[in-house]
């Protein structure tokens, strides 16, 4: 059975690159019938952070990316956690120490340096001294109260990673020192703890980014110092930016948390990670959850770098608005609206008209967070017009017609989209008045905005009392 895993540190919120991580392995499991893990490492214990590991899981959740197996906490699986698992790494540990496949290491930082930067070999990083050190030395550092480390013996060998992505990628274990694998206050480091776990896990398949395809060859020699099979390894690329450098702050929102308060719909965002370094054979772009199972492979992961290009998941993003009826664009964005500022009841007195708004805007809609704004006249009682574009309407002749216009509809009846329209434009010929120079005033005077959804549509849904009312309250400067 195919047993794969996400593995992230708690130490920021979930990034772009590895929610791809996080939806190939999930992609990949489904896919295959098999199983997705959720492993927290928080063996850094200064940079982990609770918060993180929160945003992490609410983030996998979010997208949809619920992960099959876990601690049972009574509900929903909790995700493993690796200082949870800390006698798990000292028991294999003690394995490699009594058969001598690791030793202890009581050398300083200071100590190592000193000596690599004296010797001719400048091996990098250590210099394996204390493979071969005498037990009256130990006693005399233990007897000093050192702490030691536990340090893997490494094999003169030649490692190779079959890789399901990159290939052959041939490694020599002559380049790597006698790495560090337990510290000295028992934690384990990354590279043996990550081990331990996807043997103990019976992890499949590793899927994970290049950065860490370096670190493969200790990895592959932990396994085998174990005599287990090593499991398949699959190594995607970066996710840059525009700029062809590694996706950062710099380049705008890079954790999936911000895209979420920016408004972009889950769907959106599961079906532009699946982009990022994938393609289908004919370059289908909008896919269905189950369509990106059935076709996902991770021999369709390109070996170049992916880049994000958030042009084009805004698009998608609108793309999936306009897939949704306005009820569920209503529901979506209800967080929006309340973070705007209007409250429960407000919503739900307005309930009807904001999703006949949604309706005749749904193909300008390019995230959530277009709503408050877009149906923001609609909703507040007192509309806030902007001054320096009021300027534009306060001439006498514009405020004359707004005046006339404003006593024309007072007769409208019914209040209906066509008969306001030939109201208005019958007033404009009989004025001989450039429709623009009616249209413009009065879309502000009634919205606040110069664009935005047909004007006698939008007239009808005001209703004719607050269509009224809001003339008045721009003419007669009843504004802040
Ligand atoms: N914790 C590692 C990271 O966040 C992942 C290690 C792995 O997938 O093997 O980069």
């Amino acid at each position: 059975m195919v047993r794969v895993r996400f593995a992230p540190s708690p130490t920021g919120y979930l990034h772009i690159g590895n929610a791809r991580t996080a939806l190939f392995n999930y992609l990949f499991a489904k896919k295959n019938n098999g199983r997705f893990i959720l492993r927290i490492e928080d063996t850094d214990i200064e940079r982990s952070k609770k918060e993180y590991e929160d945003s992490i899981m609410e983030d996998l959740k979010w997208l949809g990316l619920t992960w099959d197996e876990g601690p049972d906490i009574g509900g929903p699986f909790g995700p493993y956690r690796q200082m949870e698992r800390l006698h798990l790494y000292i028991d294999f540990a003690n394995k490699l120490l009594s058969n001598g496949l690791a030793y202890r290491c009581w050398c300083t930082k200071e100590e190592i340096e000193k000596r690599l930067s004296e010797s001719k070999q400048q091996k990098a990083g250590y210099d394996n001294y204390c493979r071969n050190i005498t037990k009256a030395e130990i006693a005399k550092l233990q007897a000093e109260g050192r702490k030691p480390v536990m340090r893997f013996r490494v094999p003169e060998k030649q490692i190779v990673v079959n890789d399901i992505i990159r290939g052959t990628v041939i490694f020599e274990s002559g380049t790597l020192n006698d790495f560090v694998i337990m510290k000295s206050n028992e934690i384990p480091t990354f590279h043996f703890a990550v081990v331990i776990d996807d043997l103990s896990m019976q992890i499949t398949h590793v899927i994970r980014g290049e950065d860490h395809l370096s670190n493969t060859p200790k990895h592959i020699l932990i396994f085998e110092a174990f005599g287990y099979t090593v499991p398949h390894f699959a190594h995607m690329s970066m996710t840059l930016g525009k700029d062809r450098t590694r996706l950062s702050k710099r380049h705008g929102a890079t954790s999936i948390r911000q895209y979420r308060e920016n408004g972009y719909l889950a769907e959106a965002m599961f079906n532009y990670l699946a982009l990022l370094g994938w393609s289908s054979k004919d370059n289908q772009e909008i896919f269905t959850r189950d369509e990106l199972i059935k076709q996902f492979s991770l021999e369709g992961c390109n070996k170049s770098n992916a880049i994000f290009d958030a042009a084009k998941l805004l698009w998608m993003n609108s793309q999936y608005i306009k897939m949704k009826n306005s009820k569920e664009i209503f529901n979506l964005s209800l967080p929006f609206l309340e973070k705007a500022g209007y409250s429960e009841e407000q919503l739900k007195n307005k309930r009807e008209i904001i999703e006949k708004v949604i309706e005749i805007e749904k193909d300008k809609l390019k995230t959530l967070l277009d709503i408050p704004e877009r149906t923001n006249y609609f909703i507040t009682e007192n509309l806030i017009w902007d001054s320096e574009i009021a300027k534009e309407y306060k001439k006498p002749e514009t405020e004359q017609i707004l005046f006339e216009v404003k006593n024309l509809l007072e007769f409208v009846e019914p209040f209906e989209k066509s008969k306001i329209e030939e109201s208005i434009r019958n007033y404009c010929q009989e004025k001989n008045l450039k429709t623009g120079d009616v249209f413009h005033p009065l879309r502000f005077a009634l919205t606040g905005q110069k664009k935005g959804a047909g004007l006698f549509e939008l007239i009808e849904l005001l209703g004719k009392s607050l269509t009224l009312k809001r003339i008045e309250n721009f003419l007669t400067g009843n504004r802040p």
